[in-house]
């Protein structure tokens, strides 16, 4: 199933008057135009001898040409590798080596940097594309012909590589199919009821599964609409609202719009779905949300790897710090690490997955990849979680940050809600350090108040509440936790940084 068939097999009636995308400045794009320009970039790409199986790599800003530029290497057959707009030279020359790609389209600010790393990494052609949607790239698609015959790709054929955030260490590249991202794509819009009528607030990043694929490619295959937001700025999230009918965003979108007075029930009247993802929602954000708006917040989880598995349902209970039931075409289980044996509902242990959803492989890591596969097929997501007894899956961690403390499990998710319900704490990580008696210390670094800011009281809270080998050795205090582009915590960082204090 090639993704842009499906895309071309699931437009309006009349593409030339449906608005695909429009921006806050005026820009409207159709659906034809989607197909015209996307067909132009598959042309120019085609010109500069890109062909199928090779990768087209670029690290550019948000502009609704990225749309484009990912469909038209699609269409010409070739691998979409989009990198993080953060990743400085060093590392793009990482990527660049690791992926070799026929084309790399970079800022044009950064092309004078860039242009002796891509050249070093063998990169044969640099194009340019800038967050104003100008560029040599955008001048080549703008010489080339509309018209072009698309590659046929099969399922199993990629699409796209995309690397994983790096939360938990140097990010791998997942190896993603046509048929990967068509059968997600399709899955989501049906599980969240998505239309035509649907307009998107697209506020997310687009070099990630979220920005890219969850939110673009079920906006796509819905034939539905997106106001194209250059970033989170959460008052003009809400200055659109009226105009829209979802949303898609990370849990800091959700803690940002509840710090604007504006947000209530009358400003989101017009929406008909809050979904979120990326990083895990506090159950207090999403009740705080429900109270302000109406609104209960779809939660959902997936990863780079595997799409998206499962999701609170559309009609039911969306049940805050959970992410709902496995999608219809996602088999979910959960596993004792050690022995792989099943664990009983309620237990915690690995979630692996197995579908249409799960990647092809890491990126030239044979071994890597082999080693996050079990015999029959399902992923070894390296999450941590549970099923409840109706069902509900949660995740409780990941299983690097699981805690072991003189020989006991200590999941820090639980110690973090315990922290966070006590007055004047903004928000906590919990981690483990190198501790020559146990193994590893539990140790909280904790957001607070001035006044909450005092680790004897907190230690004192925590008595009564958690096991005494759950309990933190020590509670540091910090003004914010590290977080990626993603709004996730990283917590390697925290462990590198507080790693002698123990010792
Ligand atoms: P890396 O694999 O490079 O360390 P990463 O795992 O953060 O980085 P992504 O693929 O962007 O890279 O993120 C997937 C992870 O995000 C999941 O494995 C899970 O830990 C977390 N995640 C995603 N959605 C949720 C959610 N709703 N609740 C809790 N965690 C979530
Ligand atoms: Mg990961």
């Amino acid at each position: 199933n090639h993704l842009f068939d499906l895309i071309l097999a699931h437009l309006p009636p009349e593409p030339a008057s449906k608005t695909m995308l429009e921006t806050p400045d005026g820009l409207r794009i159709s659906y034809a135009d989607l197909v015209a320009r996307s067909g132009a970039y598959a042309s120019a790409l085609a010109a500069q001898g890109v062909k199928p199986g090779d990768r087209v790599a670029a690290q550019v800003e948000k502009s609704p040409e990225v749309i484009f530029l990912f469909l038209g290497a699609v269409r010409v057959g070739a691998v979409f590798l989009p990198l993080n707009t953060a990743y400085t030279d060093r590392e793009i020359a990482y990527f660049l080596g690791d992926a070799e790609p026929a084309v790399f389209v970079c800022d044009p600010a950064r092309e004078a940097a860039l242009a002796p790393v891509a050249k070093a990494a063998g990169v044969l052609t640099l194009l340019t594309l800038g967050s104003d949607g100008n560029g040599s790239m955008r001048d080549a698609a703008d010489a080339a012909g509309h018209g072009f015959e698309d590659i046929a790709r099969g399922s199993d054929d990629l699409a796209a590589i995309l690397y994983t955030s790096g939360t938990t260490g140097r990010s791998k590249g997942a190896m993603l199919s046509h048929g990967n991202l068509a059968s997600n794509a399709l899955t989501l819009a049906e599980a969240w009821r998505f239309t035509p009528e649907d307009v998107l607030i697209h506020a997310l990043p687009v070099f990630h599964t979220h920005g890219l694929f969850v939110a673009t490619n079920t906006v796509l295959i819905a034939g539905a609409s997106m106001l194209w937001l250059p970033k989170l700025d959460a008052g003009q999230i809400l200055s659109v609202m009226p105009r829209a009918t979802v949303m898609m965003g990370v849990p800091t979108f959700y803690t940002r719009l509840l710090k604007q007075p504006g947000l209530t029930r009358e400003a989101t009247a017009h929406m008909r779905l809050f979904i979120s993802g990326s990083a895990p929602l506090l159950a207090e954000t999403h009740r705080e949300w429900s109270a302000r708006t109406g609104h209960a917040i779809l939660e959902r989880y997936g990863m780079t790897e595997t799409n998206m598995s499962t999701s609170n349902p559309y009609e039911g209970d969306r049940i805050a710090g959970t992410v709902g039931f496995p999608l219809p075409d996602v088999a979910l289980r959960v596993v004792d690490p050690e022995t792989g044996a099943l664990v009983p509902d309620g237990d915690v242990g690995m979630i692996e997955v197995k579908g249409p959803n799960v990647f092809k492989g890491y990126w030239r890591m044979p071994e890597k990849t082999a080693a996050e596969f079990k015999a029959d097929g399902f992923f070894i997501t390296g999450d941590l979680g549970k099923v409840d007894a109706r069902g509900y899956v949660h995740i409780v961690g990941r299983g690097k940050d699981l805690i072991i403390t003189g020989g006991y499990n200590v999941y820090p998710k639980e110690i973090e809600t315990e922290i966070d319900g006590l007055p004047g704490i903004v928000e906590s990580a919990v981690i483990g350090l190198p501790h020559a008696d146990f193994g590893e210390g539990v140790t909280a670094v904790v957001v607070a108040s001035p006044e909450a800011r005092d680790e004897a009281a907190i230690l004192e809270a925590l008595e009564g509440r958690l096991a005494r080998f759950k309990q933190p050795k020590r509670v540091l205090f910090a003004d914010d936790l590290p977080r990626n582009a993603m709004g996730k915590v990283q917590k390697n960082l925290l462990r590198e940084t507080h790693a002698g204090l123990y010792r």
